[in-house]
């Protein structure tokens, strides 16, 4: 079962440009900024109500985000929607025919498991699930 968005991802080309803007925007500073080295990413997040952004800059520039930046400029990268059971869901999207970018979920940002599903397969959007890690 899909909770809410969780948050949604937005990639920039430099987080500390990024951050002064978006907490102009919002009015709140970033609470968290946290440096995941399996995915070559810096990211930030902002609380938004319930949701959050969550901003991500590239560290090398064969990363997933840096070459996003390289082909479509800066801007929206993923939805990311919070599930009850990423393991449920997945095998769900699967046997619907969506294309899940991991066989296994991976460890995020923000303590959290979490899984893509392939832009071709939702509509041109990256899809991130996301499922709390509990402590
Ligand atoms: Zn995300």
């Amino acid at each position: 079962m899909i909770k809410k968005i969780e948050h949604l991802g937005i990639a920039v080309k430099n987080i500390e440009t990024a951050n002064a803007v978006y907490a102009k925007l919002l009015g709140v500073a970033s609470y968290k900024s946290e440096n995941v080295e399996s995915e070559n990413v810096i990211t930030s997040f902002f609380k938004v109500g319930e949701s959050k952004i969550e901003l991500l800059e590239g560290t090398s520039a064969d990363s997933p985000i840096a070459r996003f930046i390289d082909k479509k400029g800066e801007g929206l990268h993923h939805i990311a929607f919070e599930v009850e059971d990423i393991e449920k869901e997945m095998e769900n999207l699967k046997k619907q025919g969506f294309t899940l970018l991991s066989d296994k979920p991976k460890r995020g940002a923000d303590n959290k498991l979490i899984c893509f599903v392939h832009p071709k397969s939702a509509s041109g959007v990256l899809i991130e699930l996301c499922q709390e890690i509990k402590k």
